[in-house]
């Protein structure tokens, strides 16, 4: 018997909160690592880089990422344009 795969696909990560800067919602953005963005302001949090599987990013750079910012911390306020 084969145990699901999918179990351990399915990582449940915690809502992102707003921006605090502008109030508009931010997204988890997957790039040379990941971080969260405002996608209005371009507020963000540092770059996290974990193991990688296939694609996707695992371990807990993204959870990382996500509890920075919703402690509100680590914030680059900036607007650089890389993405
Ligand atoms: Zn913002």
């Amino acid at each position: 018997m084969r145990k699901s795969e999918e179990m351990s696909n399915s990582l449940t990560f915690p809502d992102l909160k707003p921006c605090p800067f502008c109030g508009e919602k931010a997204y988890l953005i997957v790039k040379d690592g990941v971080r969260v963005k405002c996608g209005s302001c371009g507020a963000s949090t540092e770059v996290r880089v974990d193991n990688w599987y296939g694609k996707k990013p695992c371990g807990n750079a993204t959870l990382s990422v996500i509890e920075s910012w919703n402690r509100r911390e680590n914030y680059r306020e900036e607007s650089d344009g890389i993405n």
